[in-house]
Order: C-alpha cells, then structure tokens, then sequence
C-alpha cells in the first residue's frame, strides 16, 4: 500500500515507525501491566512534531486529514495500542477543535497542539446514553458571558492528563430540536471537573479512559464549537470520521502486531521429538495465510475509505462505517488466531499476545460499536436513515 501513499504521509509514517520502536513498542508489556498513561509516548510522539496532525500549516500544523491518521495510529499500534489510542483520540479532538476554529481557538489551542505542547481528547460518552454517543445529557445553561456545564462523562481517553476536553452537551438554546448537541472545550483546570476511579480495564489498560464528573463548570462562552446545536454537522462531518478512521488505523495495527508475533513465533519453536518447526505444518500455514490476507483486505478498506473522506467523495461515509467495523472484526478473529497458532506458549506466558487479545475487546465497544456500523452502513444501502 504504501507505493499509493502520498510522499508527506510516508515521510510522517517512516518517522513514527522509527520512534515507536525505539521508544513506545519497548514499553508496551509495562504500560499495560502498570494500567499507566504513556507519557513516554505521548512526549516522544510530541519531540518528534506529530501532535498538530491536523492543524493548518498557517499555525505550524501539518494539515493532515484522514489517511495520514490511519496510516500513524496503525504504526504506533503495531508497537503499543494504549498509545495508538491516545495519540488517536488527542488527533479526533484536534480535528473537531480546527473544524470551526475562531481566532481565540486558534491561539488557545491551534497553536499549542501544533508547536506540540497541548494535548487534547473527546469525552462524548455517557453512561445514560451508553453507545448512543451522539445523544448526551449533560447539561449547558447560559449565564452572562459564561456557560455552566453539569453532567459526567465516561471513559474520556487521556483522562486527567489532557489539557483539554472537547466535550458534547445538550444546547441550551431554546428553539433547538431534541437531540441536538453542542460542543464545547472544557481546560483541565477548570473548577468543578471531578475525576472517577482510575482506569483498570480489561485491555487498553494504559488509556486513563476514566469518568469526569462536571460540577457546575463555568466556561467562557468563547470556547463553544460552532453554533449551539450544531451536531448533526459535527457528527458526520468531523467526529464520526475522525474517530471512526482513528479506531480503524489503531485496529488494524493491532492485527498486524498480532500477526508479526505469530510469525515470530511459528518459526523459532521446533519440536524435539521430530525436528519439525511449527512453521512446517500445514494447518498453520494455511491459518496464517488467512490472517495475512484479512489485514491486508482490511488495510485496502481503510486506506480507501480515509482517500474517500479526504476528497470528499459522497460514498466515503459507508466506507467508512464498514472500516471500522471490519478492524474492529479483524483485531478481534486475528488475536483470536494467533493465540491458537501459538499454543500453550501464548496462554501461559500473558504477554503480548494475550495483551492484544485483551486490548482487541475493545474495539466493538467503542462507539459506535461494531453491531451499530453494521446497522447503519445496510441502512445506508437501503436508503434508509440512520438513526
Ligand atoms: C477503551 C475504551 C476507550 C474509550 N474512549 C472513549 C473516549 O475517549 N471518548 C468517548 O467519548 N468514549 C470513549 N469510550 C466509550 C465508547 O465509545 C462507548 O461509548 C462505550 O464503550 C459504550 O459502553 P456502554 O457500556 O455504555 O455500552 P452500551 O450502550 O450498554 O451497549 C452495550 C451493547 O449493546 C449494543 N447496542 C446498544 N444499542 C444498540 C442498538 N440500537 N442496536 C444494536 N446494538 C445496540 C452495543 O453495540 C453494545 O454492544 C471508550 C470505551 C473504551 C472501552
């Protein structure tokens, strides 16, 4: 794939690579047994100059869209999926916060991210609406020149380590339709943010994708996105793309590391009974093949669908429903996979296979979840709405 990626996001990607395997892929087995943020990550992504992915160059971003982050979140996934996922989410709030960027954003947080020393994310989930992401309710009020935001976020990746939060709330204009949300960037430092328990979850252990409690948040009406009740263009043209891609990228990657370790390991364990090597048994070189071919099925679907969104091509939205959904299917059946190509060596050893297993989980739970995709991507083909 790589001969049809443009020179800028080879460039981009050759560099991450580098990094991720010296810096982030060494620490991966810690991150997850420790359930700990990756700064190292996060620092060495930041002196490499990735975090203004999406930022216009005018502000010393790289202006990236859609491909450049599923071709990096892939890299970075191959060594460490705790930190493909928050570099990922840090890329989705960028991008929503460029989307309609006034000058006050522009210098507040633009100029931050691009010169790398900001670091943003999404908190859209709420424990009421579940995977129904798009529907949240917490609640924004007016109050002079300021909003008051009260409502409790879950699983916000980089939770208590971003500096901020683009978060969604109901609008609080009265002449909007139910349903209708707006977004808004909460700074870490705002009073009345309360954090939950730490993060400890089954896989993406080193996420801090933790619950934000919002008391009585008092922001200054500057830091609104767009206009009150802007989602519906919010939703489909920024936030689902961007996260979805993001998802895809990170998924995918982790297939691949999946795969490589199998590999790895197919070849170096050799009975002593026989002299034969894993790698010589039919079955499971038929097996790997069968993985190989659905990374690369799946990486040909990603790439294309993140082309199509880039240029704006009307088809790119099913695409990219189905990219995700397939990455999060092929994280899931090639984890699945290379633990039994790897045998007892794999079970016992809770190591990197195991770790992926575990972080593979994730993927149809993170809204919209693989089940919801697959609903609206055959709605869209019966011309049915989608929600
Ligand atoms: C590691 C991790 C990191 C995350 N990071 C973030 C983040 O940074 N920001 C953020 O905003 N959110 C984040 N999330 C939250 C995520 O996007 C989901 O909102 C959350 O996982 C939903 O969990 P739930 O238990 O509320 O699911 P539920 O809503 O209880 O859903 C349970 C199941 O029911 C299914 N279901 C529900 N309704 C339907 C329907 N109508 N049709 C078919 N199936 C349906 C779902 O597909 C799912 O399989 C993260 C989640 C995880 C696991």
């Amino acid at each position: 794939m790589e001969v049809l990626l443009p020179e800028s996001i080879v460039r981009l990607r050759h560099q991450v690579q580098e990094l991720t395997l010296s810096h982030i892929a060494p620490q991966a087995s810690q991150t997850d047994q420790d359930a700990r943020w990756p700064l190292h990550s996060m620092q060495a992504l930041a002196e490499a100059g990735v975090m203004g992915l999406h930022v216009p160059k005018r502000f010393g971003g790289h202006e990236q869209g859609l491909l450049a982050l599923a071709v990096l979140g892939e890299t970075i996934a191959q060594g460490c999926t705790s930190s493909a996922l928050c570099y990922a989410m840090h890329c989705v709030g960028s991008a929503v916060i460029t989307a309609k960027a006034t000058a006050y954003h522009e210098e507040k947080y633009l100029v931050p991210i691009a010169e790398n020393r900001h670091i943003t994310t999404l908190a859209l989930s709420e424990h009421g609406t579940g995977a129904h992401f798009y529907l949240p309710q917490t609640e924004l009020a007016l109050s002079g020149a300021h909003y008051i935001v009260n409502g409790t976020k879950q699983f916000v990746t980089n939770g208590g380590h971003a500096d901020s939060y683009v978060i969604s709330t109901m609008a609080s204009a009265e002449n909007t339709e139910d349903g209708d949300f707006s977004c808004l960037i909460v700074d870490r430092d705002s009073a009345g943010i309360i954090w939950l328990e730490p993060w400890a979850g089954l896989g993406m252990r080193g996420n801090s994708s933790r619950a934000m409690q919002l008391n009585q948040v008092r922001l200054p009406r500057e830091n609104l996105l767009g206009q009150e009740g802007d989602q519906i263009w919010y939703t489909f043209e920024v936030v689902a793309p961007y996260f979805l891609i993001a998802m895809a990228g990170a998924y995918l990657g982790l297939a691949q590391a999946a795969l490589n370790a199998t590999i790895e390991h197919v070849k170096a364990r050799r009975y002593s009974h026989s002299g034969e090597r894993l790698a010589d048994i039919h079955t499971l070189q038929y097996r790997l093949a069968e993985m190989n071919i659905a990374v690369h099925k799946s990486r040909g679907l990603l790439y294309q669908a993140a082309y199509q969104g880039d240029v704006g091509d009307p088809q790119a939205t099913n695409m990219i429903l189905m990219a995700k959904a397939d990455a999060a299917d092929l994280a899931v059946a090639v984890t699945n996979d290379a633990m039994t190509c790897c045998g007892g060596f794999a079970y016992r050893e809770n190591g990197q296979l195991s770790r992926l297993l575990r972080d593979a989980r994730a993927a149809h739970v993170m809204s919209p979840t693989t089940d919801i995709l697959k609903l609206w991507s055959g709605r869209l083909l019966l011309d049915l709405p989608l929600i």
